[in-house]
């Protein structure tokens, strides 16, 4: 099973790949998390990436489809792989069609920009750990600290509004219109399914609606 899953910054992609990997038993492979891997380490590639990542901006199509590219070849995507965050421009996603890959399913999750706002501005991180707080959905038991170490938690500098807005602004321009290249491949390849939800509410009653979605 081959999924892609779209949807802007803090749509909940994250949340609803984990539900999606247990149930296809496939890998997710998220770009950020692979950038934010590789900057962490201080690899040639975060060294390169570190700048226009904490800007908002998007990394080269160059570098992505590399990484892709290199990612994919490793065993556990034998049976498939969970897209999260790739592809983001159509020459991402045409780098796809050109090597052959059949994607089955492209989800679509979507949240109003003013909600996404709410959502990632309020979110604080223990970088130590990743655990991930929000300051009114998941406020920590002491403001400001981690419940389990008492460090302080910080605010990850693409979780800041003028940031947030920057990374709307570009989701809007460069990847919303993947929406339409994956409707219209849809509609010419019958195995390709394009499938669209809404991502506000609740997390449970998300996955139930995407659920039905998939059997349907
Ligand atoms: P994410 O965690 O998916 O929001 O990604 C964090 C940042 O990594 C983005 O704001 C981009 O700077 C970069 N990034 C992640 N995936 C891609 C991609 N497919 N194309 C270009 N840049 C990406």
């Amino acid at each position: 099973m081959k999924i892609i899953l779209l949807g802007a910054p803090g749509a909940g992609k994250g949340t609803q790949a984990e539900y999606l990997r247990k149930t296809y038993g496939i890998p997710q492979i998220s770009t950020g998390d692979m950038l934010r891997a590789a900057v962490k380490a201080g690899t040639p590639l975060g060294l390169q990436v570190k700048s226009v990542m904490e800007s908002g901006g998007l990394v080269t199509d160059a570098i992505i489809i590399a990484l892709i590219e290199e990612r994919i070849k490793a065993p556990d995507c034998a049976s498939g792989f969970l897209f999260d965050g790739f592809p983001r421009t159509i020459p991402q996603a045409q780098a796809l069609v050109d090597a052959g890959i059949d994607i089955d399913v492209v989800l679509e999750i979507d949240v109003p920009d003013e909600e996404i706002v709410r959502r990632l501005s309020g979110r604080r991180v223990h970088l130590a750990s990743g655990r991930i707080y929000h300051i009114e959905n998941k406020p920590p038991q002491r403001a400001n600290v981690d419940d389990v170490t008492g460090e302080p938690l910080i605010q990850r500098d693409d979780d800041k509004e003028t940031t947030i807005r920057k990374r709307l602004s570009v989701y809007h321009e460069q990847t919303k219109p993947l929406a339409d290249f994956y409707r219209r491949a849809s509609a010419q390849k019958k195995s390709l399914r394009f499938l669209t939800m809404s991502g506000v509410g609740d997390i449970t009653s998300i996955r139930d609606t995407l659920k039905q979605l998939l059997a349907s």
